[in-house]
C-alpha cells in the first residue's frame, strides 16, 4: 500500500461537511492515543485534552516531549497505511509527508 493512500483515499472523497464530521468521529474511537505515555505526560484525557486523531488534525496544543509513540500499533494506522508517527507532537501525516518532501524538519 503507498504510503500517500491516506491522503489519496481523503481526497478522493467527496464528502459534505457532516459526512467528514462522521469520518473524524470515527477516527476519533479507533485512536489509542489514550493509552499512550506520550499523552498520560500531558494529564492524560480531560475536556480540555480530548482531541485524538493527531494524524488526521494535526499536532495537540498541550502535548510537547515525546516520550514513546503506539501510533503504529493503532487499527487505523495499519489500515491507512501511515508512514509517520508523534501525530501529537510533528503535525498530521500530511504535514508530516510535505516537510519530509521539501527537506523541512
Ligand atoms: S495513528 Fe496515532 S494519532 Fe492516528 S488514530 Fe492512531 S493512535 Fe491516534
Ligand atoms: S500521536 Fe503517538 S505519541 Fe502522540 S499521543 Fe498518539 S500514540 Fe502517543
Amino acid at each position: 500500500m503507498p504510503s500517500d493512500y491516506f491522503e489519496m483515499m481523503l481526497r478522493s472523497l467527496n464528502l459534505t461537511p457532516e459526512e467528514r464530521e462522521m469520518v473524524v468521529e470515527k477516527r476519533k474511537e479507533q485512536c489509542i492515543c489514550d493509552l499512550c505515555p506520550t499523552f498520560e505526560a500531558c494529564g492524560g484525557k480531560t475536556e480540555e485534552n480530548e482531541a485524538f486523531a493527531f494524524c488526521t488534525l494535526g499536532a495537540s496544543a498541550c502535548i510537547e516531549e515525546e516520550v514513546e509513540c503506539l501510533c503504529s500499533t493503532c487499527p487505523l494506522s495499519r489500515e491507512m497505511g501511515l508512514a509517520y508517527s508523534f501525530y501529537c507532537t510533528r503535525g498530521s501525516e500530511t504535514q508530516q509527508k510535505i516537510r519530509d518532501v521539501i527537506g523541512v524538519k
